[in-house]
C-alpha cells in the first residue's frame, strides 16, 4: 500500500476493501467497520469523515488523523445549451487542476476522466501534453472525478471512459486499481463492458492489459496508416511499429474476446485521403475493429486544420464500402468545445483565472 500516500497518510479512497481491513485492525477495530466505511467512500461518495454518520465520533476523528481522504473542489463548470454536455475543471489537494466531462447519451451517462495531470507522449495535435507530465493520478482521484460528476449532475453514471488528459497506460497500476475499485459490486458497481480505456499505443502496456482477464473497451489511437505518417504526428510511433501494434491488438483480442475501437482524428490534408481510408480498412478488417472518426478540435498552438465535411464523408464511405463498422464522433457540447486539455491550458496561462 506504500504507492497509495498522500502526506505520508494513507490515500483512504485508493484502498480494496481488504486492505482498508488490515488498516483498521491495525488501528484495533472490528473488520465491520472496514465495511461500513467503504460503503460511504464508493457508495455515497462523502468528503469528509464527519459524514459517516454510523462510525463513532471517537473512530472519525481517529481517521481524520490517520488517513487522507481526497475530495476535488470544483474550480469551474461549463454547460453545453445544445446537449446539455458538461465540462468539469477540478483542483486536486495539491492545487493542480484536471478536467472531466459530463456526457448524456440515449443509453445513459458518461463520464470522461483524466488519468494523469499532464501528459508526456507529445501527440502534436493534442493540447494536454504542451507543458508535459506534472504526476500521475491516484487511484482516488480518478475514482473522484466520477463520483463528483455523479454527486453534482445527480444522474446515475453508467459508463466511464478514459479519454481525458494522460496516457493510461502510462500510469498502469494506479489505472488498474481505479478500474477494480469502479467496477467493484460493494463500490459504483460500474460494468467493466461499460469502461473504455484509450490509449496511444504502448505495446508492452497492451499486453499485460490483456492478461488481467478485465472486459473493458480498449480503444487505440491510431491517427496514421504508415510509420512514417504516424512518427509525424506522434512520437510513440518512435518506439512502437504499426506492425507491433496490429500484433498486440491480435493479442488483446485472442486474450479477451473483445473488439478494439481504433480511433482515428481527422486532420486536413495530413491524414484523411482516399488511400489513407483504405489501408486504414485493411488494418481494421482483420481484427474487427469499430473505427471512430474523431474531426481533429483545433489547436491553438498547433497549425493543424479540421478535414471538411465532404472529405470526412467520403473517408467514410470507403470504410463502410470496406464492411468496416464507423462511427463519426457525435460532437457533443460544440459550443463548449476546446480540444483535449484545453480548459486546463487556459487556467494554466491565466495563472490560475482564465484567458
Ligand atoms: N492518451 C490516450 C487518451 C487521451 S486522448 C490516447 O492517446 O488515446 C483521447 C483521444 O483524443 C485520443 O484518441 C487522442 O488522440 C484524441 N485527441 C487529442 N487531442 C485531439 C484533438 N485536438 N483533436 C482530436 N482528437 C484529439
Amino acid at each position: 500500500m506504500e504507492e497509495y500516500q498522500i502526506d505520508g497518510k494513507p490515500d483512504v479512497k485508493s484502498l480494496d476493501l481488504g486492505e482498508l481491513e488490515r488498516e483498521l485492525g491495525a488501528m484495533g477495530e472490528r473488520s465491520y467497520r472496514a465495511g461500513q466505511m467503504y460503503q460511504w467512500l464508493h457508495r455515497k461518495a462523502v468528503r469528509d469523515f464527519g459524514e459517516m454518520t454510523n462510525l463513532p465520533q471517537s473512530l472519525r476523528e481517529r481517521c481524520r488523523e490517520h488517513f487522507f481522504l481526497t475530495a476535488l473542489e470544483t474550480v469551474k463548470v461549463l454547460e453545453s445549451g445544445l446537449d446539455g454536455t458538461r465540462k468539469y475543471l477540478f483542483r486536486l489537494w495539491d492545487g493542480n487542476v484536471v478536467e472531466s466531462v459530463f456526457m448524456r447519451y440515449r443509453h445513459g451517462c458518461s463520464v470522461c476522466i483524466s488519468s494523469q495531470v499532464g501528459c508526456r507522449m507529445g501527440c502534436r495535435f493534442c493540447a494536454s501534453t504542451l507543458s508535459g507530465l506534472e504526476r500521475n493520478l491516484l487511484p482516488s482521484e480518478m475514482l473522484d472525478q466520477v463520483y463528483a460528476v455523479e454527486r453534482q449532475t445527480g444522474e446515475r453514471i453508467s459508463h466511464v471512459v478514459v479519454m481525458g488528459t494522460g496516457e493510461p497506460l502510462d500510469n498502469y497500476d494506479h489505472l488498474l486499481k481505479f478500474i477494480r475499485l469502479l467496477t467493484d459490486e460493494r463500490g459504483l458497481h460500474i460494468s467493466a463492458r461499460s469502461v473504455t480505456v484509450s490509449t496511444c499505443g504502448l505495446v508492452p502496456q497492451m499486453r499485460r492489459l490483456a492478461r488481467e482477464h478485465l472486459a473493458i473497451t480498449l480503444a487505440l489511437s491510431l491517427h496514421a496508416v504508415t510509420d512514417e505518417k504516424r512518427r509525424e504526428i506522434m512520437p510513440i510511433a518512435n518506439r512502437y511499429s504499426i506492425g507491433e501494434l496490429m500484433e498486440a491488438c491480435r493479442d488483446y483480442f485472442q486474450q479477451t474476446g473483445r473488439r478494439i475501437t481504433f480511433e482515428y482524428s481527422l486532420i486536413g490534408g495530413v491524414n484523411d485521403s482516399g488511400a489513407d481510408a483504405g489501408r486504414l480498412a485493411a488494418l481494421a478488417r482483420p481484427l474487427g475493429c469499430h473505427v471512430n472518426l474523431i474531426p481533429v478540435n483545433p489547436v491553438r498552438e498547433r497549425d493543424y486544420v479540421q478535414s471538411d465535411r465532404r472529405r470526412i464523408q467520403a473517408f467514410k464511405n470507403i470504410l463502410e464500402k470496406n464492411q468496416i463498422n464507423v462511427t463519426i464522433r457525435r460532437e457533443m457540447g460544440r459550443d463548449i468545445d476546446g480540444a483535449c486539455g484545453q480548459l486546463r491550458r487556459s487556467y494554466q496561462e491565466g495563472n490560475g483565472s482564465f484567458t
